[in-house]
């Protein structure tokens, strides 16, 4: 079993340091990008979790030791750049989790309060006090990434405990009573690739017991079949029910 809290210490060990005060992070790559019709993005380096789908496996989720330090002011500078030049209104940090270094993020999004910053998370960090800092920040949407419709498909997508997937829904539940908004302020997503009509069920279920209002704002996500995608899931033993092609074409349906 892969340990998210052994992998958070990995991370904060190799990845994010602090001086004088302030939280660098090691990012990959700044580029904008056509989710949410177009959104200047940073790659981070680090994730808590090693999804069996991840996209960003290679360069950033699973890497620890590499890409350049940065502070905030340089992310928001080089994200204000990419939005200026491309007119885009939002932004975000996407690639590995942005919560494993939350000073980090919060001052990122600080730095840009004239854009709507989309906090892409998988939300196993959000506890009440991390709620709360996002709730305060009014530029901040926050999209949090469930994996699987259910703890056993959490286990089967992340190779980790299924305690963890209680932990997304409990983020959702922390952010909703912080003051954030359902559907406007706070989202949930789901990788609904690995998972059934009756699965994906529940998991409406589970978002209408913390709001009623979250189901009808659920993002689904299917596995990108990216040929890295479909070489790590060959090595997880993973195979999807749903999935789309590169350019969003579904591919086939089990
Ligand atoms: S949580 Fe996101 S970034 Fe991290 S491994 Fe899973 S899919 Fe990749």
């Amino acid at each position: 079993m892969i340990d998210p809290e052994k992998l958070h210490q990995l991370v904060l060990r190799f990845a994010v340091r602090e001086e004088g005060g302030v939280v660098y992070r090691r990012y990959r790559r700044f580029r904008g990008d056509r989710w949410y019709g177009g959104i200047a993005t940073a790659d981070v380096v680090g994730c808590n979790l090693r999804c069996g789908m991840c996209w960003a496996w290679r360069n950033t989720s699973y890497v620890l030791a590499a890409g350049d330090w940065m502070a905030p002011w340089d992310v928001a500078r080089r994200l204000d750049k990419i939005a200026r030049d491309r007119g885009y209104r939002q932004v975000r940090i996407s690639g590995g989790e942005p919560l494993i270094a939350p000073r980090h993020l919060l001052a990122v999004v600080d730095h840009l309060p004239h854009y709507i910053f989309v906090v892409e998370t998988n939300g196993i960090l959000i506890d009440r006090p991390v709620a709360r800092e996002l709730a305060a920040r009014p530029n901040a949407v926050v999209r949090v990434s469930i994996k699987g419709a259910t703890p056993r498909e959490f286990a089967k997508i992340t190779a980790s405990p299924e305690a963890y997937f209680y932990k997304q829904l409990e983020a959702l539940r922390h952010l909703v009573e912080s003051g954030m908004l359902p559907c406007r302020d706070v989202y949930p997503a789901a990788m609904l690739g690995f998972s059934t009509d009756e699965s994906a069920k529940e998991l409406e279920r589970a978002l209408a017991d913390i709001d009623p209002r979250l189901p009808s704002c659920l993002d689904v996500e299917y596995v990108i079949l990216y040929p890295h995608v479909v070489k790590l899931m060959a090595a997880r033993g993973l195979t999807p029910t749903r999935a789309v092609t590169p350019s969003g074409v579904p591919a086939f349906m089990i």
